[in-house]
């Protein structure tokens, strides 16, 4: 077991191990190269982490990006382009993944890569179209649940179902994803600052926990719901969570984006009293 251990990086992985090893009783610090911890994520799901962090005692060195890492006998130095040193007596690199693909020999039957990546068309087929790439290396979402699907759509393909009706394309915009952190978080679809970013109309609605029964009996009452809507259809667009069991709640949500459901197709679902699921019908009005 690490005494001080320095994660680097703050992305989904790099949070998960933090809680890991905060959960194990260790020291923990966290180098965050922006402003926030899980940048691509809503600023407000962001800052619950943080506080869950920060209530760990986890160090949070923030606009800190590491350049080198130095061992200086049980120590571990990394030193951090702004000038400070995050000093532990173990690192973890969380920066990331790369492909591996170099020693497939690719090129030998004409498959066309970039930066190891192999890129895909809507049937997941490679620029040989009778071969094709599921997973992490076709430069996708990097998530289980896409590899899975990828193959699934694969497997029609090659059968020759995309006529039938009930073949879909992917659609990577529709994943949901979670962080196995606690509070959990959980979110799918557009979020709250993409659409700003794009200066798209939104329509956001939000419930704390607090408001839950659920919650409340679970004497957990940490975290929100948030939903993001069409202000002129109330089709549902997206939506995050941050609170026990957010993985699963999202599925409701997922399931709402993919089906382009409504919020009122949501708050008129009669769902289970008392659960923490009940909270989604009060989000979406
Ligand atoms: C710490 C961590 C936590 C994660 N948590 C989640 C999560 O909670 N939910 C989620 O959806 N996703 C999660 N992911 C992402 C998920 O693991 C990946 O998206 C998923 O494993 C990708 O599947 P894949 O088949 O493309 O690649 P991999 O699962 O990496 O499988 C590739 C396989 O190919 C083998 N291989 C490589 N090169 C060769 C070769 N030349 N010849 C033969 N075999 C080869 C490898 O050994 C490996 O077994 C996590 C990833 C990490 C790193």
């Amino acid at each position: 077991m690490p005494n001080h251990l320095v994660v680097v990086g703050s992305g989904v992985t790099g949070v998960e191990f933090v809680h890991m090893f905060t959960s194990f009783g260790c020291d923990v610090t966290l180098l965050v190269s922006r402003q926030q911890v899980l940048p691509a994520k809503d600023p407000e799901v962001a800052a619950a982490l943080e506080a869950d962090f920060l209530r760990r005692s986890v160090r949070l060195y923030k606009g800190a990006r590491a350049q080198s890492i130095e061992r200086d006998g049980d120590q571990v130095l990394v030193h951090c382009d702004d000038g400070r040193i995050a000093t532990g007596s173990h690192v973890i690199l969380a920066v990331g993944s790369v492909p591996n693909s170099e020693s497939l020999g690719l090129d030998t039957v004409g498959i066309e890569t970039d930066g190891g990546y192999i890129p895909i068309d809507h049937y997941c087929r490679t620029s040989v179209p009778h071969i094709y790439a599921a997973g992490d290396v076709s430069g996708k979402l990097p998530l289980s649940s896409v590899g899975q699907m990828q193959g699934r759509k694969i497997a029609e393909h090659a059968m020759g179902v995309v006529d039938d009706r009930s073949h879909r394309l992917m659609d990577y915009n529709k994943a949901a994803s979670a962080v196995f952190t606690e509070p959990e978080i959980a979110d799918v679809g557009l979020a709250e600052a993409d659409a700003f970013a794009e200066g798209r109309k939104i329509r956001v609605t939000k419930v704390p926990f607090t408001a839950s029964p659920k919650a409340a009996i679970n004497d957990d009452p940490r975290g929100f719901i948030k939903i993001v809507s069409d202000p002129a259809t109330g089709v549902v667009l997206g939506g995050s969570i941050v609170g026990r069991h957010a993985a699963e709640l999202i599925s409701i949500v997922a399931l709402a984006v993919t089906a382009s459901l409504t919020v009122h197709d949501i708050q008129e679902s009669l769902f289970v009293h008392p659960t923490l699921a009940e909270a989604l019908a009060d989000a979406a009005e």
